[in-house]
C-alpha cells in the first residue's frame, strides 16, 4: 500500500467557472488557471501520482505546453489514473478538504464525490470531500484564492481488501 499527499491553491478571479473534482459550483468568482483551473481536481492528480512515484502534475501536464491550455482537468485527472493504474495500483481511498470562503461546499459534496469516484473507478463511499473557510485570514481567507488538500491511499491491484 502507498500513501499519497496532494496540495493546490488557485486564485479566485472574475468571469471564470468555480470547478471542484468536475463540479461547476455557481459563485461570483473562479479559479484562475492554464486549465480549467480545477484546484480539486489537481490536487487529486498529484496524490495519486506521489503514491505511485510517478512525477506530478506540473512535470506532466506542463502550463508551458499549448496542448493543455484551457483543458478539462479531470482528462488530466484520467489520464494520471491511468498511468497509476498501469503501474499496478487501484485507489483504496481518497480524503479531500477544500478551503475557501465562498461559495459553500457542502451542498455540491455529493455531486464532487461521485464526480471523484467515477473517474477513480471506486464506489463512492472510498472518496469524502470536506470544506473549510480560512477564517478571514490569509488570500483563502480574504476570499483571493481557494486550495485544496488531498490525501489517498493507493493498493496493489492483487492485494485482497
Ligand atoms: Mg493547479
Amino acid at each position: 500500500m502507498r500513501v499519497g499527499l496532494g496540495r493546490d491553491l488557485h486564485r479566485l478571479v472574475k468571469g471564470r467557472r468555480f470547478l471542484l473534482g468536475g463540479v461547476e459550483i455557481p459563485a461570483k468568482r473562479g479559479e484562475a488557471g492554464h486549465s480549467d483551473g480545477d484546484v480539486l481536481a489537481h490536487a487529486v492528480c498529484d496524490a495519486i501520482l506521489g503514491a505511485a512515484s510517478l512525477g506530478d502534475i506540473g512535470g506532466l501536464f506542463p502550463p508551458s505546453d499549448l496542448e493543455w491550455k484551457d483543458a478539462d482537468s479531470m482528462d488530466l485527472l484520467r489520464c494520471a489514473f491511468a498511468m497509476v493504474k498501469k503501474a499496478g495500483w487501484k485507489l483504496s481511498n481518497l480524503d479531500c478538504v477544500v478551503c475557501c470562503e465562498e461559495p459553500k461546499v457542502l451542498p455540491f459534496r455529493d455531486d464532487i464525490r461521485r464526480s471523484l469516484a467515477d473517474a477513480l473507478e471506486v464506489s463512492v463511499d472510498r472518496v469524502f470531500v470536506k470544506g473549510k473557510t480560512g477564517e478571514g485570514l490569509g488570500p483563502v481567507g480574504k476570499g483571493r484564492a481557494v486550495e485544496a488538500l488531498v490525501v489517498c491511499l493507493l493498493e496493489g491491484q492483487n492485494e485482497k481488501d
